[in-house]
């Protein structure tokens, strides 16, 4: 590790302002990627700004028909959240089946997204349940938030601070998973809200999260696992490595799709 100067801020306030004022900050969440980055001399901030001291950007709540999370809820909290079983029972489920126990119980929400791994789930969800990301400068559609591989629009020093989730009328989320981290080799999350279908994919795209119209137009029009079974995706541009060709990967969003419609009752 190279040195750096740490910083536990008790608020948002205080967390802005500090990493404002450091050369190079960097905000430290659960530590799940960003310690292994760190022992491993990948990454040099000046200062480490750790958000673990902050209430206000933990916990869960329901405004209206939405179900906002704080950026610092950790995975086994989003997992064992009442209001997300009772409101979006698939993200609760998604988040209890992220990485093992000790990753649930140190990993964020924020950091999650911010990282924006491939194979990571909550991009899926939050593509597909159509989410808004609040940071600590302005609120983003997910579709703007997530621009490629590791890659998104967050700019130095912007904060995550929570995540806005509509409550949908039915979604399921099936994931094809890597079975010693647990992260999607493809994972599919399907919603549907009134007439409206999304479904966004995880684990394939060699550019991240993406979503597949041809899906949800048929969905759209009859809502059936049914109605996907002649829908060839293509491998074009999908992932290749030592845990799927992107053939594989391509024939998994079919099958992962088809089981969550079914999963959506
Ligand atoms: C063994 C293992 C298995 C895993 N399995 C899965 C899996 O099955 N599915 C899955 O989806 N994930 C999985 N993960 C990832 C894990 O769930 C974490 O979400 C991820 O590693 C990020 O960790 P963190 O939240 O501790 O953030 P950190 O490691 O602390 O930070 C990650 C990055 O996000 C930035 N950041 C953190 N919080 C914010 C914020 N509020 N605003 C702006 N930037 C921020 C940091 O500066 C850093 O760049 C796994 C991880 C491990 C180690």
């Amino acid at each position: 590790m190279y040195e750096f100067s740490y910083q536990r801020p008790g608020s948002l306030a205080e967390a802005i302002a500090a990493i404002k004022s450091a050369d190079d900050g960097q905000v430290l969440a659960g530590g799940q990627t960003l310690l292994p980055t760190l022992k491993q001399r990948l990454a040099m901030p000046s200062d480490l700004i750790d958000l673990a001291g902050i209430g206000e950007l933990k916990g869960v709540s329901v405004d209206g028909g939405n179900v906002v999370i704080g950026a610092m809820t950790r995975h086994a909290d989003v997992a064992g959240s009442a209001e997300i079983r009772a409101k979006i029972p698939a993200l609760a489920a998604l988040a209890d089946d992220i990485g093992d126990r000790q990753v649930r119980n140190r990993g964020t929400l924020g950091g999650s997204i911010a990282n924006n791994d491939p194979a990571a789930d909550y991009p899926a969800a939050c593509l597909a349940l159509g989410a808004t990301i609040t940071t600590s400068e302005r609120k983003l559609a997910a579709e703007d938030f997530f621009t490629g591989l590791f890659e998104t629009a967050l700019g130095d020093g912007e904060i995550i601070t929570s995540v806005s989730f509509p409550v949908p009328d039915k979604a399921a989320y099936m994931k094809f998973k890597n079975p010693a981290s647990r992260y999607a080799i493809v994972g599919v999350f399907v919603v549907k809200t009134g007439s409206d279908v999304k479904v966004a994919v995880t684990g394939a795209g060699s550019g991240g999260v993406f979503r597949v119209p041809d899906m949800e137009s048929a969905l759209a029009a009859n809502f059936s696992a049914g109605t996907l079974k002649d829908i060839e995706v293509s491998a074009d541009g999908l992932n290749s490595d030592i845990h799927a060709a992107a053939d594989y990967r391509a024939h998994l969003i079919g099958v992962m799709a088809r089981r969550a419609v079914e999963a959506c009752g």
